[in-house]
């Protein structure tokens, strides 16, 4: 580690394995057995982590199969990644629910369903060749006073995609989805990637609070936690409207919706 690569370095305690933070699901997820700056030469947003049974994880991070992701984005990483937009400067309880990877048949319907019942607004950041697939759904999105954000046409991992293919795939999905709102698929981008959108207009959203829906080791129970320790006005959430995410998302958002609507928070989208 170390070099170009950014992130937590705990290299002193007997590593095997180094993790990194992850957005999206289990299942595509990356372990490096190998770190560091070979392996990854450019410079990349991500968490190195070492595992070690001598780190003890505070609250705010989870390990499921092996990867470990922060539910709270650190301070430092929101620093370093300076210009990538994070959470928003609020002075009202103003909270940016946002649904990744839809739009999806049935989980896209039941987050607007339970939008609607709340009067909130909230940002779904859609694959390209979903919205194709959906279209009717698409318009909906938009019917009802949501925003919508680009995810790449098909999902790309930045860091495993040549930055020529990257920037096209998103180009490809900007046909069917106009926005200036781009985030990357697993939260994995490239500086020179982020540089290259940030130029043809695109601000690229991450994110405060990771509800953990995706995780399948995950009890709804403590999806819900997650979101509701972790968020505080002005935090940007993400959820998935997908269907790996859909037994969590369907516990924890209408509660997510209900306690903080009683707590006098709206939901609101994305630089409107
Ligand atoms: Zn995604």
């Amino acid at each position: 580690m170390g070099g170009s690569n950014f992130g937590l370095n705990l290299t002193g305690l007997n590593a095997d394995t180094c993790t990194v933070v992850q957005e999206c699901d289990a299942s595509e997820a990356e372990i490096c057995t190998t770190a560091g700056p070979k392996k990854h030469p450019s410079p990349r947003l991500g968490i190195q982590v070492v595992k070690s049974p001598f780190i003890s994880l505070s609250h705010s991070s989870i390990i499921f199969t092996g990867i470990m992701y922060f539910i709270k984005t650190p301070g430092w990483l929101k620093k370093v990644y300076g210009s990538y937009v994070w959470d928003v400067p609020v002075t009202e309880k103003k909270i940016f629910l946002t649904f990744d990877d839809g739009p999806h048949p049935v989980a896209t319907p039941f987050v607007l369903e339970q939008l609607k019942r709340y009067n909130a607004r909230a940002t779904f950041f859609c694959i390209g060749k979903n919205v194709l697939a959906e279209q009717a759904l698409y318009r909906q999105l938009q019917e009802e006073g949501h925003r919508i954000g680009n995810h790449t046409n098909n999902h790309l991992n930045g860091w495993r995609t040549d930055t020529v293919t990257y920037i096209s795939n998103v180009a490809q999905a900007s046909r069917s989805i106009e926005t200036d709102l781009f985030r990357p698929p697993y939260g994995r981008i490239t500086k020179k990637q982020g540089n290259l959108l940030r130029q043809k207009g695109f601000r690229i959203i991450m994110w405060d609070v990771l509800s953990g829906d995706f995780d399948q080791s995950l009890a709804p129970e403590q999806c819900l936690a997650n979101v509701l320790r972790k968020t505080t006005a002005g935090s940007i959430i993400v959820f998935h409207d997908s269907q790996k995410a859909f037994k969590n998302l369907r516990y924890a958002l209408p509660e997510v919706l209900k306690q903080f609507s009683a707590d006098g928070f709206t939901f609101e989208v994305l630089f409107k």
